[in-house]
C-alpha cells in the first residue's frame, strides 16, 4: 500500500489551534477577565422560528409510515431545488432545477469538485483567501499559483493575461477580507475565463450579507457566466445553518470541455459518493427560502451586519486603515504600530482580551493584516470596540 504523498506537502493548519491554545493559557493566567472572542467565523444567534417550525414538523413525518422517507434523490429533493431556483429567479437569474445540487455545505463541494479536473491543471487562487481551495488542490497534487491581494487592489486581484490558469477560484464577498467584486470586475474574470478555456469556482457563501443592489450576489449576473463559472453557496451564515448543514452547488449544463459535460460529471460523481442531505434538513433548507423564512433570517443578517458597522466606525475613529465589514461580516484591518499579525494578537489579548484571527493564517498578504467577524452579540461587540479604543489611544 502506497499512501498519497501529496498530504505530506500541505502546511501544517495550526491557526485555530494556536489561537485557542494562547486564549486558553491567558484566560488561566487571568481568570477574572473576560475575553471577548471575535475570531472564528460562526454564527451565534439560534436558528429563526420558521426553520425550527418546519423541523419538528419533519421530524414527526418520520414518525409515520405513510409520510416516512428513506433514501432521497442525492441531488436534493425538488421541493428544496425548486424553492433555489425561485430565490436565484427573485435576484433576476434564471437556473434550471437540474443545475441545482443540494449538499451538507459549502466546503464539502468545494473540496469534492476537485474530483472532475485533471490533475495537469493549473490553480489560481487568490492570497488572501480562504485555505480550503489551496489544501484541496494540494492533496490533488496541482500546480498552484497565487494572485496577490493588497491594499493597493482593495484586496481584489484582477485578471493578468500573462499568466495561463486553468482552474480559478474567486470568493465574494471574500473570507478574510470581506472585499466584494463589482460586476464589471467579474464580467472581466469571465471574459479571461472563456479566453482561456478556464472554469471559475465562485464561492458566493457569503451572497446574503451583499446588501448593495449594484453588487452582484451571484457571478450568474454577469453574461457569459453560466459557460464557464460554478458557483458554491450556503445556509451556513445566511440562516445559522453551520450546525444543522446544507448549501447548495450551481454546475450550468453549458460548461463543457471536449465532448465531456461537468454538469452530468458531477451528477455521476453526487450519485456515486453522496447520499443526500437529511430529508429534514432539507425540509429547514425549504423553510429558509419561504417568505417568512426570507424575513427572519435577513433579520439576523442585519443583526451581523449592524455589528459589522460598529466594528468599522471604530476603525476609523481610531484611524485604523480597514477593509470589508459593509457587505461582509468581516473587518479585515492593518495592524496598528506597524505589528505582524500574530504580534497584533498577543498584544490585543494582553492588553484588552479581544481575540481576533491573525492574517498571516490566510496567505502571506495577511501578513500584516486581521480579521475581525461580527457574529457576536451586540453587548460584546460594543464592549470589544470601546477596549480597542483604549488599545491605539
Ligand atoms: N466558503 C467560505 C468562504 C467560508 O468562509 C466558509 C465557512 O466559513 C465556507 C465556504 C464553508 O461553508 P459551509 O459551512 O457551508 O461548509
Amino acid at each position: 500500500m502506497k499512501l498519497n504523498e501529496n498530504y505530506s506537502q500541505l502546511k501544517e493548519s495550526y491557526l485555530f489551534s494556536e489561537v485557542a491554545r494562547k486564549v486558553g493559557a491567558f484566560q488561566a493566567a487571568n481568570p477574572d477577565k473576560k475575553v471577548i472572542r471575535m475570531g472564528i467565523g460562526d454564527v451565534t444567534l439560534p436558528l429563526a422560528q420558521t426553520v425550527i417550525t418546519a423541523l419538528h414538523k419533519a421530524v414527526d413525518e418520520m414518525g409515520t409510515a405513510a409520510t416516512f422517507r428513506g433514501y432521497g434523490p442525492e441531488q436534493g429533493y425538488d421541493f428544496l431545488r425548486t424553492a433555489i431556483k425561485d430565490y436565484y429567479k427573485q435576484a433576476g437569474v434564471e437556473i434550471d432545477i437540474d443545475e441545482i445540487f443540494v449538499s451538507d455545505g459549502a466546503k464539502s463541494d468545494i473540496g469534492n469538485i476537485t474530483d472532475l479536473f485533471s490533475k495537469d491543471n493549473t490553480v489560481l487562487v487568490p492570497d488572501p483567501v480562504y485555505p480550503v481551495y489551496v489544501d484541496t488542490n494540494i492533496m490533488n497534487g496541482r500546480n498552484m499559483l497565487y494572485m496577490d491581494g493588497n491594499a493597493q487592489n482593495g484586496f481584489l486581484p484582477m485578471p493578468n493575461k500573462n499568466v495561463r490558469a486553468d482552474i480559478i477560484y474567486l470568493c465574494s464577498p471574500n473570507n478574510p477580507t470581506g472585499a466584494c467584486y463589482t460586476k464589471a470586475q467579474l464580467k472581466e474574470w469571465v471574459d479571461y475565463a472563456l479566453e482561456n478555456k478556464a472554469v471559475i469556482l465562485f464561492d458566493s457563501a457569503y451572497e446574503s450579507f451583499v446588501s448593495d443592489k449594484e453588487l452582484p450576489r451571484s457571478i450568474y449576473s454577469v453574461e457569459g457566466a453560466k459557460k464557464c463559472a460554478v458557483e458554491f453557496c450556503s445556509l451556513s451564515k445566511t440562516a445559522g445553518f453551520t450546525g444543522l448543514r446544507c448549501g447548495y452547488t450551481i454546475v450550468p449544463k453549458t460548461i463543457e470541455s471536449e465532448g465531456l459535460s461537468l454538469n452530468k460529471m458531477w451528477l455521476r460523481r453526487q450519485t456515486t459518493k453522496f447520499n443526500g442531505v437529511p430529508y429534514i434538513v432539507q425540509r429547514a433548507a425549504e423553510a429558509v427560502f419561504s417568505e417568512d423564512g426570507i424575513k427572519e433570517t435577513r433579520a439576523m443578517v442585519a443583526h451581523y451586519k449592524q455589528n459589522a458597522q460598529i466594528i468599522a466606525k471604530t476603525m476609523e475613529e481610531t484611524g485604523t486603515r480597514y477593509f470589508g465589514g459593509i457587505n461582509s461580516p468581516y473587518i479585515w484591518f492593518e495592524c496598528p504600530y506597524n505589528m505582524d499579525s500574530w504580534s497584533f494578537f498577543d498584544f490585543m489579548l494582553d492588553k484588552i482580551a479581544v481575540v481576533g484571527t491573525p492574517g498571516a493564517g490566510f496567505g502571506k498578504n495577511g501578513n500584516n493584516f486581521f480579521r475581525l467577524t461580527a457574529f457576536n452579540s451586540r453587548e460584546n461587540t460594543v464592549e470589544a470596540m470601546e477596549r480597542f479604543k483604549s488599545l491605539t489611544k
